[in-house]
């Protein structure tokens, strides 16, 4: 079963490993779009996984390394927000779908910034592009009591997100793939 999943995840986050590559390459096409977020759902099972992605401008209000303390408490404000991921989805309780992992994915703070620069040139982090973008995000998994019972997702994270207009959702559910446009008024994702 673990096996099944990781394959269905390398295939649902293709097209966004695909975009990564395209912007830590330098930019073309690969700009990011302030107000809009990317989340990707593979439901397997009994196990559920999402993955938020967004301009830090969104989650965070700014996306250069924190200049000052008011920044630095911003900055830690967001991860704080993200760590909580029952404010940012809502699934139907009847599921019982637990939150087992997750992991944050986010430029790094100023500290490690500055001396990532100094040490090698060509090793930019990731996550600060070159023209001063930067995303964040998270994945999320989570174990479901009772699965069949998980047909939908609302995307309660518009109100903690006021800037975030759109997410461009890709998923693998029991139903097969799909794809869908969430906004603040169009929030709920049914499968
Ligand atoms: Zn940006």
């Amino acid at each position: 079963m673990k096996a099944v999943t990781l394959l269905l995840a390398a295939a649902a986050f293709g097209a966004q490993a695909n975009h990564d590559e395209h912007e830590s390459h330098g930019h073309g096409h690969g700009a990011h779009e302030h107000g809009h977020g990317h989340l990707n759902l593979v439901l397997d099972g009994n196990q559920l996984m999402i993955e938020l992605q967004a301009p830090a401008a969104d989650l965070v209000g700014f996306e250069h390394a924190a200049k000052n303390d008011a920044e630095k408490a911003q900055y830690a404000k967001a991860m704080t927000q993200l760590k909580q991921p029952d404010a940012l989805f809502r699934l139907d309780p009847a599921a019982g779908c637990t939150l087992t992992q997750q992991e944050l994915n986010a430029p790094k703070d100023d500290h490690d910034h500055d001396h990532d620069h100094d040490k090698a040139d060509g090793a930019k982090d990731e996550h600060h592009h070159e023209d001063g973008h930067a995303d964040m995000g998270a994945m999320y998994t989570y174990t479901c009591a009772a699965p069949a019972k998980l047909t939908g997702l609302e995307a309660t994270l518009f109100t903690v997100y006021p800037s975030l207009e759109k997410l461009s959702v890709q998923g693998i559910l029991p139903t097969g793939q799909t794809a869908a446009e969430l906004t603040p008024s169009a929030y709920k994702l049914s499968w």
